[in-house]
Parts: C-alpha cells; structure tokens; sequence
C-alpha cells in the first residue's frame, strides 16, 4: 500500500493539474483518499490547484476529525460512498463545467445521465444515475449520493456536479476527466443524431472487463 506522505503528494500533484487544466476553479470541488481506516481529504474553503500535502486532513471512517486543517464541507459525501463500496479507494468531486451543464438541463435522464458515446466512460465508470438537488454540503445530498453508490461507481448531482470512485488516487481522477470528457461531447453534440453504445456493445466490453 502507498504510504500516507506519498499519497499526500499524489492528492497535491494529480489536483494542481486538474486545475491548472480548468477541471476546477476557486475553491470547487474537493477530494479524497482512503488509508488503512482513515480518509485523508481536501481541507474546505481550499483550491484544488494549491492544496499543501501536510495540511490535507484525516478523518475516521465515521468522521472524526484527526489532523489537519479542518475538512471540506462536503466530506460527508465522500463518508458516505466509502461505507457504501468497499473497493472506493478514492474519490473526486467536481464541478466541472460540462457535466455541471449536464446537471442542470431539464431533461437530463436521472436514470442514465451520461449514457456512453465511446467505450471509454463504459469502461472506467459505467451507467451514472443523477439524484436531485439538495443544498452543497448537507445530510439529505450525501444520503442520496450513499443510497445509489453501492451500485454505481459515479453519481451526477442536479445543478451541482459530479462525483466518482476509484480504486486508487490516480484511477479516481482518471475516471473524472473521462466523466468531465464524456459530459462534454453529449452537450457538444445535442441536437444532433448521435449513435449511443448500444446494449450489444456495452455487454461486450463489460464482458471483455470481466465484470458482471
Ligand atoms: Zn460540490
């Protein structure tokens, strides 16, 4: 397993490119990584392009505030996606702007909100349900997002953002900006005939993943 002041690097080094790369702006979004029984998460009111390695905070698996600067406001969120996969060894929350587009249009299917234009969002998140509004932060978003995550690797929130798992630091920001990617060729191509993945093709690669 990758040690704690590693993985603090890591979390620093892989968000400053988000950022720099315009997948986060201000003090949006926010991060985390879980170690042994402890999650290390982006501190609130901080910029993913400067988080300080020392000073992102661990928490207990149950909350417990353990070092650090105080944790983002949405920790709760990430809380509640790790007690409901076992195999989310880290997670991103972005407000990006395409799939934030994505989670404000009226007829964004809650069911399938980023049905698959290429493989590549198949393969690294699979179908992505879209729970409703609920105010940044509070117990009702992160009960929500908890209540789908057992089943689904990433959620999108209406007029909000999104949120994704991954096995690794790296493999979760992997995920979002094939997530943030996908988002934007489905607004980018509305209006247009676009040929989806169709379940035939979507079984296959989920045949050649392995996965059920
Ligand atoms: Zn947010």
């Amino acid at each position: 397993m990758i040690n704690e002041t590693a993985l603090r690097r890591e979390m620093s080094a892989l968000c400053r490119s988000l950022f720099e790369r315009g997948f986060a702006h201000g003090s949006a979004g926010n991060v985390s990584a879980r170690i042994g029984d402890h999650v290390l998460v982006s501190p609130t009111n901080s910029s993913l392009g400067r988080l300080d390695p020392d000073r992102i905070c661990k928490v207990s698996l149950a909350g417990e505030h353990i070092g650090g600067d105080r944790p983002s406001k949405e920790a709760p969120l990430h809380l509640g996606i790790y007690a409901a996969r076992a195999d989310a060894g880290a997670i991103v929350h972005l407000h990006s702007t395409y799939a934030t587009l994505l989670s404000c249009l009226a007829d964004t299917n809650p069911e399938d909100a980023l049905p698959p234009i290429t493989p590549y969002l198949a393969m690294r998140v699979g179908r992505v349900p879209m729970v409703p509004y609920y105010p940044p932060g509070s117990a009702e978003l992160a009960e929500a997002v908890r209540a789908k995550a057992g089943g689904t690797r990433a959620v999108l929130m209406a007029n909000h953002g999104f949120v994704v798992a991954g096995k690794s630091f790296e493999d979760a920001v992997f995920n979002a900006e094939e997530f943030e990617e996908n988002a934007k060729l489905l607004v980018l191509t509305r209006g247009q005939k676009v040929r989806l993945l169709s379940a035939a093709d979507l079984a296959a690669l989920e045949a050649k993943l392995g996965k059920g």
